[in-house]
């Protein structure tokens, strides 16, 4: 049965600090959902991890698993696991034995732990090294190791602290799919905590950011992809177009790109404010706003085009063998969808 994991007004000031490395943060995690703390170096993502496992003990707040609220629980009573960015195995065990350390700490015979362990193995697919040396093991199997000693404890949530951030982008897609089909087999409620969009959005089904230790965001991934919050949301979330301009305060924005009609815009006083327009989504076509294109940079099958709109710079992302060329006149269609308006 998964478990909701949820944490309330939590907060950390660490010793000989004056400002809260974790500021009253507020953060549910549906039985069996993702949710991933996206934010720069620095915003609090492991002090926040660190207090849900029980390995540091917050300023004030709580967690609750199921509701139950364990804040003066011991770490090892939580049922709270925990990867970190490197593996930290025990260097002089097997890799069975890593597995299986739980297990023999608490009293089963070295067999028998060998025999659990081998269950966790397989999960991560490293069947045939279990009788290997860590030592001997790749950067990305000592990962998959570390992942499957957190999930033999049994884990009621996992707490993934950006561990595949060191592995090289053929090994992280691996890992990302691996651990997309543990979501589907273990049913796990995990808490990730990651710096890069891509990754949030291959394995979450909500993103929180964290900016200076404050929650500035809480949706779903699409959602925080085409309606940010802030425009420090956005920029984590990949936005590049940032149009300043005049908001009414009603539902239209007036800029270079003249006056646009954007819905769902709540909380944003008429006055200046940014118009967000996500690169991906405008597409080049008859009518539209138009402008001139000042640069085309490759991306590999895809190009960024710079499109000059009056004294302003569009970002227009193409398909590389688009026949575009600078210089040409280009006309941008802005789907709804991909406005959003923000304050400064
Ligand atoms: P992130 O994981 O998002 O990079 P951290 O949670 O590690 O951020 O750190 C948040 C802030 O708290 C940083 O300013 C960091 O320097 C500070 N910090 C983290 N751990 C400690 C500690 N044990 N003592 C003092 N300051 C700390
Ligand atoms: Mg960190």
């Amino acid at each position: 049965m998964s478990v909701e994991l949820s944490v309330r007004g939590l907060t950390k000031i660490h010793a000989g600090q004056s400002v809260a490395a974790l500021d009253s943060l507020d953060l549910t995690v549906p039985p069996g959902s993702c949710t991933a703390i996206l934010g720069p170096s620095g915003s609090g993502k492991s002090t926040a991890l660190r207090l849900i496992a029980g390995l540091d003990s917050p300023t004030a707040g709580t967690v609750h698993i199921d509701g139950a609220d364990i804040t003066g629980t011991v770490a090892e009573k939580r049922g709270v696991g925990m990867v970190f960015q490197r593996p930290m195995l025990f260097p002089h065990m097997s890799v069975l034995d890593n597995i299986g350390f739980a297990y023999r700490a608490a009293g089963e015979s070295r067999r028998r732990s060998r025999e659990r362990a081998r269950e966790y193995l397989d999960l991560v697919h490293l069947g045939d090294i279990g009788g290997r040396a860590v030592s001997e093991v790749s950067g990305g199997q000592a990962q998959r190791v570390a992942l499957a000693r957190s999930l033999a404890g049994s884990p009621r949530v996992l707490l993934l602290d950006e561990p595949f951030s060191a592995l090289d982008p053929v090994l992280r897609t691996e890992m990302h799919d691996l651990v997309r089909e543990l979501r589907t087999s273990l049913d796990q409620t995990l808490l990730l905590v990651t710096h890069d969009q891509q990754e949030a959005a291959v394995l979450a089904d909500s993103v929180a950011v964290l900016i200076d230790g404050r929650l500035e965001h809480h949706s779903d991934i699409a959602t925080a992809y085409t309606r940010p919050s802030t425009l420090e949301v956005s920029r984590l979330m990949g936005g590049v177009n940032e149009i300043d301009g005049q908001w009414d305060g009603t539902g239209l924005h007036r800029s270079d790109l003249g006056e646009l009609r954007v819905d769902g815009v709540t909380g944003i006083p008429a006055g200046p404010a940014v118009l967000l327009v996500r690169h991906e989504l405008i597409m080049l076509g008859d009518y539209g706003v138009r402008g001139t294109i000042s640069s085309l940079r490759p991306t590999g099958f895809r190009a960024i085009a710079d499109v000059n709109v009056g004294s302003t710079t569009v970002k227009v992302e193409v398909a590389a063998a688009s026949s575009v060329s600078i210089g040409d006149a280009v006309a941008l269609t802005i789907p709804d969808g991909a406005r959003f308006v923000v304050g400064q």
